[in-house]
């Protein structure tokens, strides 16, 4: 990694609104999604309206936090230069068993290793006092 790469930080997610609330669960190890209190349907990213059936009534839910890899990229050149460094990547969509799909990241396995189907499991990595965001390691 370069030093001009290193002094760039990296983009975090704005915690407003849902999405705050979201990451604020993240902060304290809780993996939740946002359930339709009128229809029962899971979604994300959070968002105050229901696709199914319009409702604006909704809660957080607690997920068990395991998925399966449902597709994943490799990057080898980074779009941002805060990742510059860490190339090879992969970005990881993992879906749930609740019907939710999340953009992720795989840790402890070199990209060339992830398949698709494999199980994973949440953890969390904190990049700042306020950010914590999902990982997944395989199960
Ligand atoms: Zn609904």
């Amino acid at each position: 990694m370069s030093d001009k790469a290193a002094s760039i930080p990296r983009p975090l997610p704005k915690l407003e609104g849902a999405t705050g609330q979201f990451y604020d669960w993240c902060r304290k190890g809780e993996l939740r999604f946002q359930r339709c209190t009128s229809c029962g349907t899971f979604r994300h990213p959070p968002r105050e309206l229901c696709a199914e059936c319009r409702s604006f009534d909704w809660e957080w839910t607690r997920s068990p936090g395991e998925g399966t890899v449902f597709t994943y990229t490799i990057v080898e050149r980074a779009l941002h230069p805060a990742f510059a460094g860490a190339t090879p990547y992969a970005a990881v969509v993992v879906e749930f068993p609740e019907g939710v799909r999340l953009l992720s990241r795989i840790v402890g396995l070199a990209p060339a290793e992830i398949r698709i189907g494999m199980p994973v499991r949440v953890d969390f990595e904190a990049f700042s006092e306020t950010v914590t965001v999902p990982v997944f390691r395989l199960r």
